[in-house]
C-alpha cells in the first residue's frame, strides 16, 4: 500500500469540526478509488490557538518547515489574533511561503439553492494575485507624520498636491509578479484543456498598475504561449483564447452572461472582490474551496472564517473544506477522487440532506449535523 503524508492545520473556531469531518470524507473516496492500495496519513501541524496554547507561539517555524518538507498543506480557518502582531496569519503564511496565487475555482454544486436562475452557467476559475498590489499594507493614516513626508515629497519632488489630511496608501503592481500569475493562470487552462482566459483590471483609470497588469498579461501570452493562446477576435489556429475585461464591466458581465467566462487572472483587490461575488451566485461562502500556489508548494483553505459563535457544536457545513480537498486531491493528480467526492456531495444535497445554513433556504429538508453530513456524503461515494 502506498501512503501518502499530508500535513494539515485544524483551524480554530468550527476549524475541528469541519476537519474531523472532511477527514471522514477523504479517508473513505481514496480508499474507494483505489481500492485500499493507497492511504493518506495525516500529518498534523499547528497554527492559531492551538499553536499557541501548546507552543506560545501562533506560527511556529516547525509548521513551515513542515509545509516546505512536503509541498502541500491544508488548513482549516484561522483567527486573526488581535495585538499579535500579524496583519493576519493567513497572510504571514502566503507571504512567508510566496504562494503568490490565490486560485479559487466557482462552480455550481447541483442541490444548493442560489440567487440566480441559471447559477450552473457558472464555472469559472479565479487566480488572484496575492502578494502585491494595495493589500501589502503599504499605508500611512491621516496627520501621521509618514503621511506629511510623503504629502511633502509628492508636492516638492512631484509636483503634484495631496489634501494634507490625506491617509496615504502604496499601490505596487510590479511585472515579475504580475508575470508569475498569469503564466499559472495559462498554464492551468492549458491543463484542464479550458478555453479562455481573461485579464480583469481596472486599466482605464489606474494605467501604470492595472493597465500594466493587462498589457503584462499579454506579452505573458505571447512570448511564452504562442502555440496555444490567441487574442479575442484573431484569426490563429490556436485553442485558448485570452482577452482583458475591465473590472466593473466584468462584474456585469459574470451575472449576464458567466458561461462566457472560464479562467479569470486578476490582481489583488479586484480578485477578493469578484471571488465573493461570484461565490454568491452559486449559492454562498459556505460552500467556496480555494488554495494559495507558489511555484513549489500548494496550501489549501476554504474561503469562509472561524464561525466562532458554531465552534464546537457540530452544526456547520464542511463542503467548502470538502471541495477544498477534492481540489487538493485534482492538484496531485488524483482526479478520479475529486469526481467522487464532488459527485457524492452534490447527491447527499440533492436529497435534501443538508446543514443548517443549507436547510434554512430549502423546503423540506432533513437538516443534519457536520458529522452527519460527511458520513452521509461517504455512504455515497
Ligand atoms: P466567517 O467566519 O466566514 O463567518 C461569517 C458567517 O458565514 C457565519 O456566521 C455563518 O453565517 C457563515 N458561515 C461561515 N462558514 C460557514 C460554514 N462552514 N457553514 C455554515 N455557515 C458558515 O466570517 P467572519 O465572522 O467575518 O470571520 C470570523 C473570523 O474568521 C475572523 O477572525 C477572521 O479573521 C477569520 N477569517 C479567517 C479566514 C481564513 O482563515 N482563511 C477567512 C475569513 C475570515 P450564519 O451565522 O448566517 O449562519
Amino acid at each position: 500500500m502506498e501512503k501518502v503524508t499530508i500535513p494539515f492545520i485544524e483551524g480554530d473556531g468550527i476549524g475541528p469540526d469541519i476537519t474531523r469531518a472532511s477527514h471522514i470524507v477523504f479517508n473513505e473516496a481514496v480508499d474507494k478509488v483505489f481500492d485500499g492500495t493507497k492511504k493518506i496519513e495525516w500529518l498534523e501541524i499547528y497554527a492559531g490557538e492551538k499553536a499557541y496554547e501548546k507552543f506560545g507561539n501562533y506560527l511556529p517555524d516547525e509548521t513551515f518547515e513542515t509545509i516546505k518538507k512536503y509541498k502541500i498543506a491544508i488548513k482549516g480557518p484561522l483567527t486573526t489574533p488581535v495585538g499579535g502582531g500579524f496583519r493576519s496569519l493567513n497572510v504571514t503564511l502566503r507571504q512567508r511561503l510566496d504562494l503568490y496565487a490565490n486560485v479559487r475555482p466557482v462552480r455550481y454544486v447541483k442541490g444548493v439553492p442560489a440567487p440566480v436562475c441559471e447559477p450552473e452557467k457558472v464555472d469559472m476559475v479565479i487566480f488572484r494575485e496575492n502578494t502585491d498590489d494595495i493589500y501589502l499594507g503599504i499605508e500611512w493614516p491621516a496627520k501621521s507624520k509618514e503621511a506629511f513626508r510623503v504629502i511633502e515629497f509628492l508636492k516638492d519632488e512631484m509636483g503634484v498636491s495631496v489634501e494634507p489630511d490625506s491617509g496615504i496608501g502604496i499601490k505596487p503592481m510590479s511585472e515579475r509578479k504580475t508575470k508569475r500569475l498569469v503564466r499559472m493562470a495559462i498554464r492551468y487552462a492549458i491543463d484542464k484543456n479550458r478555453k479562455k482566459v481573461t485579464l480583469v483590471h481596472k486599466g482605464n483609470i489606474m494605467k501604470y498598475t492595472e493597465g500594466a497588469f493587462k498589457d503584462w498579461g499579454y506579452e505573458v501570452a505571447d512570448e511564452e504561449f504562442s502555440a496555444y493562446v490567441k487574442r479575442e477576435g484573431e484569426e490563429k489556429n490556436a485553442p485558448i483564447v485570452i482577452n482583458d475585461r475591465i473590472a466593473d464591466a466584468m462584474f456585469q458581465q459574470v451575472l449576464l452572461r458567466p458561461a462566457e467566462y472560464d479562467i479569470l487572472a486578476l490582481p489583488n483587490l479586484n480578485g477578493d472582490y469578484i471571488s465573493d461575488a461570484l461565490l454568491a451566485q452559486v449559492g454562498g461562502i459556505g460552500l467556496g474551496p480555494g488554495a494559495n500556489i507558489g511555484d513549489e508548494i500548494a496550501l489549501f483553505e476554504p474561503t469562509h472564517g472561524t464561525a466562532p459563535k458554531y465552534a464546537n457544536k457540530n452544526m456547520v457545513n464542511p463542503s467548502a473544506l470538502i471541495l477544498t480537498g477534492a481540489m487538493m486531491f485534482e492538484y496531485l493528480g488524483w482526479d478520479k477522487v475529486k469526481d467522487a467526492i464532488i459527485s457524492a456531495l452534490e447527491a447527499t444535497i440533492m436529497e435534501k440532506i443538508v446543514t443548517y445554513d443549507l436547510a434554512r433556504l430549502m423546503d423540506g429538508a432533513r437538516k443534519v449535523g457536520t458529522m452527519e453530513f460527511a458520513e452521509e456524503i461517504a455512504k455515497r461515494l
